[in-house]
């Protein structure tokens, strides 16, 4: 029996990480479950899976929580803020914590688990990108293994496993982008797109940050990074190419010129359950890919003029330091002025630009100057924006 731990349960990996967790009852408990304001769809999850201690985001929220539970005769522990998602991150029941909140606001509660020596099944790409460095110092120090819940690094580290992650084996490590719904988009088209396009994704059912940022192709460039520091590969080794089925999940070039390829429909439950169940496979009832209905598997190169933050991503990457945090920063609070309708989606890359190119960049910042960092830069776009 494995317990886990949910860091934002309630959203897109959070709820399909929880139908994993249901459909094996022998072989996997909840231990705590953290949610926003999501009160009535954590509630229901908190009837089905009777975890031990749950946290959300207010005060009012954990009293407004605690009230539906006495009425319901449940018994659970109940947190808020951010030191309830440490308490909840840390708690020595947890063999894996999954981290699924979108964001930096996941960077605390992972460095802390990390810390105590908890697995963790990462969801949460801007962790890596903002502080890959000290995550995975730490987590080498502490021999805690960073599973990635990401379809292309699951990808990745199924092929690795031919060579024992040896990277002196390998040439390249392709990771395969959709293109998002604005692939075939001339950049005239592109400078006139709404929200509501940008959040039509073709393949993939994901959260709205993670869509838009799959609609500017930033999402590619923060896996490259995050890819960077999983596999501490160098950027030189890191390529990308567009693959509009997204069938192909990721690929591994080895230094002979041969590949290997991980490949199946584009469903997040199945590298969820790759971090849950590793490093075994396990059956499931989920719907199977079937090569003989797949017509066509294309690749193309990526256009980094129609899509300047992928250019950027590699940059900040290969400048390292505090380079990524800036740009993830500006990039997460752009996104969200764009969810909020407060900022055109075609403004997110000049604004990122415009806030990455003020900052001077550092070497080997600690967590807390990162953690400081991130808030200043998004003090600084709001700023910038309000203007
Ligand atoms: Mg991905």
């Amino acid at each position: 029996m494995k317990t886990i731990s949910i860091l934002g349960s309630t959203g897109s990996i959070g709820v399909q990480t929880l139908d994993i967790v249901t459909a094996f009852p022998d072989r996997f408990q909840v231990f705590g479950l953290s949610a926003g304001a999501n009160i009535d769809l954590l509630f229901d999850q908190i009837k089905a899976v009777h975890p031990k201690a749950v946290c959300v985001r207010s005060r009012e929220d954990r009293n407004l929580l605690q009230d539906r539970l006495t009425q319901a005769g449940i018994r659970c522990e109940l947190y808020f803020g951010d030191d309830g998602l440490i308490q909840i991150a840390t708690a020595s029941e947890n063999n894996l914590l999954v981290v699924a909140i979108v964001g930096t606001a996941s960077l605390r509660p992972t460095y802390e688990a990390i810390k105590c020596g908890i697995p963790i099944g990462l969801a949460c790409k801007e962790v890596l990108v903002a502080a890959g460095d000290c995550i995975m110092d730490l987590a080498r120090h502490h021999q805690v293994p960073v599973l990635p819940i990401d379809s292309e690094h699951a990808a990745l580290k199924q092929c690795l496993a031919a060579v024992d992650e040896d990277l002196t084996q390998v040439s390249r490590l392709i990771l395969t982008a959709s293109g998002g719904p604005f692939r075939t988009w001339s950049k005239e088209a592109l400078s006139q797109v709404t929200l509501e396009e940008a959040l039509k994704h073709p393949n993939w059912t994901m959260g709205p940050k993670i869509t838009i940022d799959s609609a500017t192709m930033m999402n590619k460039g923060l896996e490259i990074i995050e890819a960077h520091h999983l596999f501490n590969c160098p950027y030189e080794k890191l390529d990308v190419i567009v693959h509009p089925q997204s069938i192909v999940h990721s690929l591994v070039e080895f230094t002979d010129g041969t590949m290997l390829a991980q490949m199946g429909l584009p469903d997040m439950r199945f590298p969820i359950q790759y971090v849950l169940t590793y490093p075994e496979k396990w059956p499931n009832p989920w719907p199977k890919s079937n090569l003989a209905m797949m017509k066509n598997l294309e690749f193309f190169d990526p256009d980094y003029a129609r899509f300047p933050l992928l250019k950027l991503a590699f940059d900040a990457g290969k400048q390292g330091g505090t380079a990524p945090a800036v740009m993830n920063a500006a990039n997460e609070a752009a996104v969200s002025l764009v969810l909020n309708r407060q900022l055109a989606f075609t403004d997110i890359s000049p604004l990122v630009h415009e806030i990455v190119a003020t900052y001077d960049h550092w070497s080997n910042p600690t967590i807390e100057e990162l953690l400081s960092l991130d808030a200043d830069v998004k003090d600084q776009l709001y700023a910038l924006h309000r203007r």
